[in-house]
Order: C-alpha cells, then sequence, then structure tokens
C-alpha cells in the first residue's frame, strides 16, 4: 500500500510552498488508497514551538486536508513528533556505529574548516573525514579532552543513482559527499538521520517533497541502505516562485496560508489554486473540485519546471468560488468577517443574519474575499463613514439641492421599494430636466458614504426609509 507523508517543521506558518507539498501528497494517498501521514519534524530545538504544529494543523484542516495518521491522530507506527522519538535515532545511531558505518567524530567546526583553508580550498567545501581513521587510544585522547564527538556517517564510495519520479534518472557521482553528521554533540540527530530513520520505520513508500531536497537524496539513499532499510521511491516537486520567477518569499507579500485565510479566501479555492502550482490536467482545465483533482492527480503530470504562483489568479479564482456559494453558505463563510470588522455581534439575531445575507446577496457577484464583504457592506450595519473625496465631489451645493428636493419625495414613499424608488427618482429627473447622474450620485454618496456599491435602488430599501432619511438629514444639516 502507498504510504506518504508530510513533514513540516513547526519554525512558523504553514507556507504556501509547503501547503502544495502537503497537497500532492494528500492527492496521492487519496488517489491510490494509501495512507497519509503527517510527521512533526521538530528537532530543531531553539526554533520549533508548540504553538506552531497547532497552528500547521489549523491550516492544513482549514484546507480540508486530513491525514490518517498524524500527531493529533496518532496511528500505528507513531509517536508522529521528532522530539518523542529520540529513543528510536539513537537505537539506529547505535546500529551503525556497531556495523563501522559510522564513527565518532571530535573536530570543531573551525578546526576543520582551518585545515580546509591550510589546503588551499574553500573552508565551506566541508568534511576532510579526518576521524574516520583514528585509533581507539586517540578516541579516548580526545575524550580526556572533554571533546564531546559527534556522529558521522561513513559514506561509502559509490555512485548514487535516484530514479525521480518527476524529474527522471539523476545521478550523483562518488566522492562528491564528505562523511555527514547523522548525531549532533547533544545527542539529536541531524534532519537527514531522523527523515530517513522515521521514512523507514514508518514504511514511507514514496517520498514526495520540495526540489531543494533533491540534492539531499543520495544522502538519504546511502543511509537507507545503511540501514537495511527499503530505499522510497522519489518525487521531487518543482519550486514556487513569485511572480518575478525569484524564490517565493515574503518580498512577493503573504505567502503563509494563514495570510490568505485571515483574508478572506475561501479553502476550496485555495486548494483548486495550489494543486495548479507545478501540476496540470492534459486539457488546461483550471477549475477542479476536491474529488476531480483526487481523480485526476497524478506524478506524471508534474511539471520540472518551477511554478509560479500568481496572487491575481488566485483571488480571480476566488472570486469565482465566492459567487457559486450558495446564499446561505455565503453567510455562514462571511459572518465571521462580518464579526470581527465589528459590524455584527458575537450571537447575531435573526434580524441582523437576514440583513447581512441580503447585503451579502447585493455584492456576492463583486466580492473577491470575505474580507470584502465587510470591506463594501459595513454602512449596512453601522453609521456612515464617509470618504472626503466623494464628499467634496458629489455634497457640494448642487448635492445638497437635489437631496433637499428628493427628501420629501422619498418620506412619502409607501412602499419604499426598489421599484418604486426608481420611478420616483427618475420622475423626479426628468420634471427637473437634469441628468440621472446628477441626481443618483448624491444619494449614494449620502447613504453609504462612497460613489460605488450595490445597485442603488436594491440599497436603498434594503436600508429601508428610516435611515435612509435619517443619513439625508444629517447631511442637510451639517449644510
Ligand atoms: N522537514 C523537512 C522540510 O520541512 C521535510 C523534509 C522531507 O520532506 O524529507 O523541509
Amino acid at each position: 500500500m502507498m504510504r506518504v507523508r508530510f513533514a513540516p517543521s513547526p519554525t512558523g506558518y504553514l507556507h504556501i510552498g509547503n501547503a502544495r507539498t502537503a497537497l500532492f501528497n494528500y492527492l496521492l494517498a487519496r488517489r491510490h488508497g494509501g495512507r497519509f501521514v503527517l510527521r512533526i519534524e521538530d528537532t530543531d530545538r531553539e526554533r520549533s514551538r508548540p504553538e506552531y504544529e497547532q497552528a500547521l494543523i489549523e491550516d492544513l484542516r482549514w484546507l480540508g486536508l486530513d491525514w490518517d495518521e498524524g500527531p493529533d491522530v496518532g496511528g500505528p507506527v507513531g509517536p508522529y513528533r521528532q522530539s518523542e522519538r529520540l529513543a528510536l535515532y539513537r537505537d539506529a545511531a547505535e546500529k551503525l556505529l556497531r556495523e563501522n558505518a559510522a564513527y565518532p567524530c571530535y573536530c570543531l567546526k573551525e578546526e576543520i574548516e582551518r585545515r580546509r583553508v591550510d589546503a588551499g580550498g574553500d573552508r565551506s567545501e566541508g568534511y576532510d573525514n579526518r576521524c574516520r581513521t583514528l585509533t581507539e587510544a586517540q578516541r579516548r585522547q580526545c575524550e580526556a579532552e572533554g571533546r564531546k564527538p559527534v556522529l558521522r556517517f561513513r559514506v561509502p564510495e559509490q555512485a548514487v543513482e535516484v530514479q525521480d519520479l518527476i524529474r527522471g534518472r539523476v545521478v550523483f557521482e562518488s566522492g562528491v559527499i564528505p562523511d555527514f553528521v547523522i548525531v549532533k554533540s547533544d545527542g539529536m540527530p541531524t534532519f537527514h538521520f531522523a527523515v530517513v530513520v522515521d521514512d523507514s520505520l514508518m514504511g514511507i513508500t514514496h517520498v514526495v517533497r520540495g526540489e531543494d531536497h533533491l540534492s539531499n537524496t543520495p544522502k538519504h539513499i546511502l543511509l537507507f541502505r545503511a540501514l537495511g532499510a527499503q530505499v522510497p521511491q522519489f518525487a521531487h516537486m518543482s519550486m514556487t516562485l513569485g511572480p518575478d520567477r525569484t524564490r517565493l518569499s515574503k518580498r512577493h507579500g503573504a505567502t503563509s496560508v494563514r495570510a490568505y485565510r485571515q483574508a478572506g479566501y475561501l479553502p476550496e479555492a485555495f486548494f483548486n489554486y495550489i494543486a495548479l502550482l507545478g501540476w496540470g490536467s492534459a486539457e488546461g482545465q483550471e477549475m477542479f473540485s476536491r474529488e476531480e483533482l483526487i481523480r485526476e492527480f497524478s506524478l506524471e503530470r508534474c511539471n520540472r519546471s518551477s511554478a509560479v504562483f500568481d496572487p491575481q489568479k488566485l483571488l480571480w479564482m476566488n472570486g469565482v468560488y465566492l459567487r457559486q456559494l450558495p446564499s446561505e453558505e455565503l453567510v455562514r463563510r462571511a459572518v465571521p468577517f462580518l464579526q470581527s470588522a465589528g459590524l455584527l455581534p458575537d450571537q447575531p439575531a435573526p434580524a441582523s443574519l437576514e440583513l447581512a445575507a441580503r447585503a451579502l446577496a447585493l455584492e456576492q457577484e463583486k466580492l473577491r474575499t470575505l474580507q470584502d464583504a465587510a470591506d463594501r457592506l459595513d454602512f449596512f450595519f453601522r453609521e456612515v463613514s464617509y470618504d472626503p473625496e466623494a464628499v467634496a465631489k458629489y455634497l457640494d451645493a448642487a448635492g445638497r439641492q437635489v437631496l433637499a428636493e428628493l427628501e420629501p419625495v422619498l418620506a412619502g414613499m409607501e412602499p419604499f421599494d426598489r421599484r418604486g424608488l426608481e420611478e420616483s427618482v427618475r420622475a423626479y429627473c426628468r420634471q427637473k430636466g437634469v441628468k440621472t447622474s446628477a441626481v443618483f450620485h448624491p444619494l449614494r454618496v449620502a447613504v453609504s458614504g462612497r460613489t460605488a456599491g450595490p445597485g442603488l435602488f436594491e440599497m436603498l430599501e434594503l436600508l429601508g426609509k428610516d435611515t435612509v432619511l435619517r443619513r439625508i438629514r444629517g447631511i442637510l444639516r451639517q449644510g
């Protein structure tokens, strides 16, 4: 059975690139009836934080991913948090030591660098394998000096070939990998070691991860072999770049899933969009439901070239998904945004929800995010905050004159509905021989504070006669 994993480090919020890795693993597992494992790689004690693990889990769940095994749901080959697996790494390290596949190294970083420079090389070239050949007596001497050893893997002299499921055959020549550290002097495993021990003990069959890990793969393969473990298949996905084709980073604006979630993106839109980062259907289709993606996803259709994250396209796609939401669903999703904008209380009364539903319906076609809803519709829920430019332009003497004349017309209207409002206001324009724009704009600005928004008459109807008259009178009083 296929077993895949997503192995984030809890050192920050879930990044778009990592979310994509998680998604591809998830799709693969669901497509092939496999198991999707979440493993928390928290061996970097300084940078890992439980809050970030919690946040990762929340954001993954928000995206609609679920996993069959993980720190929160358990599973047969746990624990699923590396910090709780230290005994397993110790056992594996002891095995390698016993078999002479690893050895203690007492060199300090500065010593290694100095030797490199003295030998006429670059100090970052890496380790010269000096402690490989220490005698027992030399080791004891080092220990007596109080040196705490790291454990290094004795890298075998052999080329390593990776049959990558996305990139094809990649060969790493022999002799280019120095003996690398697998256990640090504080006893903690290094990234390479922990990943391999875990992937082998967790029975991972396919390692699907970012291309930045391709260069680590020969190390991993050699370690799998040394541990006598089955080497999994590898698939390295292309990197995700920003619109300027440099690696996606904070410079490109929001790069965490959380930022998009908080900005009012829908998880299904986000899910759909990131699936297209490095994967595409044969027909070039763009809109996919979760089920379609599970049916269609395959590693063969993953691109080798980098994917470009285009926030504008994501925004567009979010708008498409927003327009497709049934009204009740739109309300359900928008309410938290209206609440955090202070437009609705924690426990909205049915009448407020009804108002929200009707206001949202007026703008649904134009919404691009749920936050947009709060920004565009605030004047339905609280007093208007007037845009000074709109006021200067449309509530000048002529505008006020119009409002003063319209006020009794509107006050006399019964019922106060869209059709009647439109007829009366248009009749007023005809009578006075003024252009509709000279009337519509001041009216719109007076009741909403801005120049753009929902259809004027729908908006007036929903605001209701009292509110409309109160706002118009407020403007006139200020004159
Ligand atoms: N913790 C690693 C990372 O976040 C995962 C490495 C892997 O997938 O093998 O990059």
